[in-house]
């Protein structure tokens, strides 16, 4: 399998290269493709696995660019790996007319709102900040058809849980839903079962 058999923009494929992969890892092969398609994927991956470009890619892939409105969001457990996704993020987009907004708790929400007020199309952050905009209005999700999750098990303990569901009822109903867990604890299970539609497993 090579990066070039997904059919992705030029420009994607170029920022994949100048990162310097050259093939696909495991989990790359897996859920690439897959997402590409359309279809909810839960893949159970740790970290050095290549986890993060298997879930940015096809989001990248799949944002219409000249549509400035919040089209993915990524959803992570804390500050420090927001800030990673989006390095990674903008690393493989570079050479893409895709803005990227960093929000987490912890940092002015004045900002967050300034800036919301010029294009996005890709949020990375965590789930109270996001849902906090969400509900001012400032942040609008209902054209937001990708939900990536990473660490999902971590994004379900009690505390972020219900934060993460009420997030996803600001989004379309016919989302697609990206998780990715280094576990797969009881509470990754039930939203599974209720949240993601036939979704494909990726066990590695
Ligand atoms: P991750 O599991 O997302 O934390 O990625 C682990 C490391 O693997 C990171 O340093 C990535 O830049 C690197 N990586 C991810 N995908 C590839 C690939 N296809 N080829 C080479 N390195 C990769």
């Amino acid at each position: 399998n090579e990066f070039e058999d997904y059919f992705l923009k030029r420009e994607l494929l170029m920022g994949i290269f100048e990162k310097g992969f050259e093939k696909p890892s495991p989990i790359q092969e897996e859920s690439i493709p897959i997402a590409l398609t359309g279809s909810d994927i839960l893949a159970r991956a740790k970290n050095g696995t290549g986890k993060t470009a298997a879930f940015c890619i096809p989001v990248l892939e799949k944002i219409d660019q000249v549509n400035n409105v919040i089209q993915a969001v990524i959803l992570v457990p804390t500050r420090e790996l927001a800030l990673q996704t989006s390095h990674v993020c903008k690393e493989l987009g570079k050479h893409m007319n895709i803005q990227i907004m960093v929000t987490t708790g912890g940092t002015s929400l004045k900002d967050d709102i300034m800036r919301l007020h010029q294009p996005v199309h890709l949020l990375v952050g965590t789930p109270g900040r996001i849902l906090d905009l969400a509900k001012r209005g400032i942040c609008k999700l209902k054209d937001c058809a990708m939900l990536a999750m990473d660490e999902a098990d971590k994004l379900l303990t009690p505390d972020f849980q219900p934060t993460v569901e009420q997030l996803i009822h600001f989004m379309p109903a016919d989302r697609q839903i990206l998780m990715f867990s280094a576990t797969y604890p009881a509470t990754v299970k039930e939203f599974k079962d209720r949240y993601l539609r036939n979704p494909y497993i990726v066990n590695l």
